[in-house]
């Protein structure tokens, strides 16, 4: 049996981070590939006010019979700012859209907050819709403290600012291996993917006895 996947992102750094924790995950044939080479080309637009209803808004927008439609959506969350910038973490200054004026906008709101006020997760929640129209999710949390200067050239978006206490690093100081070990996609990803083998293994059971039932051994 072969598994098809479509991913709501043309990212393809995060599409082969999917590839990779489900082909580790489910002993069977996969293939993965972004809803542009399933046919998608049009924008989606994310108006949901959680990370849940966001994925879910994307994975819906892609639904078939004929694969599991996969979505994340996920944001930075400062407890000092009640949560910002959460969903819009990566519109949070506005246009121009980039990491920079993010950042920039970030420390300034938080020019006066002390250490030990500097709290902060990630979160990243998946969704899929089944074949069937089921829907499975799962999330992830990675919990730090934004510094009050960026340090380290790696990864994208608020990893300059983001430091993991644990590795005594910020998510730009980490390498791609030690991220997707200890970060909250890597987290949502594997639950998702725990979610995911229940399902099958489900429908697996579901099926074998749908064949007992309908099946005259006398024929
Ligand atoms: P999306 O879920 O890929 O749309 O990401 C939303 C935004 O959240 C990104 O543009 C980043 O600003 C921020 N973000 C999500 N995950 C990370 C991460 O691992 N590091 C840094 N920023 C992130």
């Amino acid at each position: 049996m072969k598994l098809k996947f479509v991913i709501a992102s043309g990212n393809k750094h995060k599409i082969e981070e999917i590839k990779a924790i489900l082909q580790s995950e489910l002993d069977c044939e996969i293939s993965v590939i972004s809803m542009k080479e399933a046919g998608f080309t049009e924008d989606i637009e994310e108006n949901g006010t959680t990370f849940f209803d966001n994925a879910y808004i994307k994975a819906n927008a892609l639904k078939n019979e004929s694969w599991f439609s996969i979505a994340d959506d996920s944001g930075l969350s400062v407890d000092c700012l009640d949560g910002a910038p959460g969903v819009y973490s990566a519109r949070f200054a506005g246009e121009p859209c980039n990491d920079k004026n993010n950042n920039n906008k970030l420390l300034s709101l938080m020019e006066n907050v002390p250490a030990e006020k500097r709290t902060a997760h990630f979160d990243s929640v998946i969704v899929c819709i089944t074949p069937d129209g089921d829907c499975i999710s799962a999330m992830g949390r990675c919990p730090g403290t934004i510094l009050t200067a960026p340090r380290g050239t790696g990864g994208f978006g608020y990893d300059p600012l983001f430091y993991y206490e644990s590795l005594n690093k910020t998510f730009a100081e980490l390498t791609a291996e030690e991220k997707n070990s200890i970060s909250h996609r890597a987290k949502s990803m594997h639950a998702f993917a725990g979610e995911l083998k229940k399902y099958l293994k489900n429908f697996a059971n579901l099926l074998k006895k749908h064949l007992e039932e309908h099946t005259d051994v006398n024929k």
